[in-house]
């Protein structure tokens, strides 16, 4: 039987339950927190995981620096010295010592973990399954499924967030970023795969803030992603057109094949998502505010969270979860929201600005939420000084509120 710290049985008591630890939706969290609960031993717990999907495959890839330390290291199959970002003026393009932008595709996360699981013998995977409202009683969760009613003592949601931007009137500032990728193969040589292109702001400005994304992976192959942080999310075509135009005129393609596509809509609010919806209920990933409101970042975050909500189970079968960031890392990206909600238009300048300005691991830490206040208060400097101190007033007192 497990026991609380405060001897309260974790376990439903008059019910079977169909495992110790549930977790709704095997995407990126439910997957990185079953890791991190197997990698320090189940002790004898059951873990159960329920996903509608029926397989897994490459459909994304992640990015990030490789500034913060993660088990998935050697799945890392690009990383680029330089990178460069450009709005109405030449590249701005940068590089510092040590300093990587690293690629890991999702394909080679999915299989690596799901090894692991299915050799751990107190874990089950059940895919095909979808999940509905987890209803929660004085001493367990209990969730309909369409493969029948599951019952535990606590469960983590780790189901998308809705699609829509939200936020509260005149509270909070809320946009989406969403964005679709080609995958492309070019008939001829095209690309410098030394140099990863992280923002183009050298198209036209409509949908809201656009920028184009491109990672070479080698002369004739690259990922192109069109990126929008907008409020609502356009018709397919818009991203047809402006990925097929962006191909030809931008990459000087012609022709070229499409091997993979990626698509997403990533929340950027600085609502306050809570991880704790109840006693035994826990959102995580997207929908437990994991990605960084003001980039979309989520990998790295969700690493660190599932490390140390692991680690606090060990000690306690209801514990308080990590925060996945500060409540001054919160401010800082609600302010920058705040801006970019007011001065859209100066967006892209104010961005390619930052790239410009700010040394190279100081806005790296920055963008993965590892800066200490005074080197994010560096990086702000570098932001247009009178709008930006007017959102930190302004922030600060919707913060107060
Ligand atoms: C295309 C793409 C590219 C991205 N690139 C980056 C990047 O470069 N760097 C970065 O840091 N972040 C990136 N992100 C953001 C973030 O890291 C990912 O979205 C990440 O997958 C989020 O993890 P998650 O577990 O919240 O969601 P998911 O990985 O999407 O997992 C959610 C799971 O819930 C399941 N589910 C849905 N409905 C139900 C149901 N009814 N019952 C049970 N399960 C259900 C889904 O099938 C899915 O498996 C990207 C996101 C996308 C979409």
């Amino acid at each position: 039987m497990l026991l609380r710290r405060d001897g309260r049985s974790a376990r439903p008591s008059g019910a079977l339950s169909d495992a110790d630890v549930l977790i709704v939706g095997a995407g990126c969290a439910g997957l990185s927190l079953a890791w991190h609960l197997v990698e320090r031993g189940l002790g004898g717990r059951r873990l159960l995981l329920v996903d509608p999907r029926t397989e897994y495959g490459r459909d994304r890839t992640w990015c990030f620096w490789n500034v913060v330390e993660h088990p998935f290291e050697d799945l890392v199959t690009k990383r680029w010295s330089r990178w460069r970002v450009r709005h109405d003026g030449p590249w701005v393009e940068r590089s510092a010592d040590g300093l990587r932008y690293e690629h890991l595709p999702s394909d080679a996360f999915y299989d690596r973990v799901l090894a692991r699981l299915r050799a751990e013998p107190g874990v089950e995977l059940r895919l095909g399954t979808s999940a509905g409202e987890i209803v929660e009683h004085a001493d367990g969760v209990r969730v309909e499924t369409s493969g029948g009613t599951l019952r535990a003592p606590i469960a983590f949601d780790s189901r998308p967030p809705p699609r829509r931007a939200a936020s509260r009137p005149g509270r909070d500032v809320a946009f989406l970023q969403h964005f679709e990728g080609w995958q492309i193969e070019a008939d001829r040589d095209a690309f410098d795969p030394t140099v990863a292109t992280l923002m183009d702001f050298a198209v036209p400005q409509k949908h809201g803030v656009h920028f184009f994304y491109v990672l070479p992976y080698g002369p004739r192959r690259a990922l192109v992603e069109a990126t929008w942080f907008g409020t609502e999310v356009p018709g397919d075509d818009v991203y047809e057109t402006a990925l097929v135009r962006y191909i030809r005129e931008s990459l000087g393609v012609t022709e070229w094949r499409i091997t993979d596509r990626e698509a997403g809509v990533i929340p950027m609010s600085a609502e306050p998502m809570p991880i704790r919806l109840s006693e035994r209920v826990y959102r995580i990933g997207l929908g437990g505010g994991m990605a960084k409101p003001s980039t979309g970042y989520a990998f790295q975050a969700i690493q660190t969270f599932s490390e140390g909500m692991a680690a606090r189970l060990d000690h306690d079968t209801l514990p308080e979860p990590p925060t996945p960031r500060t409540p001054f890392q919160l401010f800082q990206d609600r302010v920058f929201l705040s801006y970019l909600s007011r001065h859209t238009s100066r967006m892209p300048a104010t961005l390619v600005g930052l790239f410009e300005q700010v040394e190279p691991k100081l806005l790296a830490r920055f963008l993965s939420d590892r800066s200490s206040p005074t080197n994010a208060l560096e990086v702000m400097a570098a932001m247009p000084i009178r709008a930006m101190t007017a959102e930190t007033l302004r922030s600060y007192r919707l913060w107060l509120r």
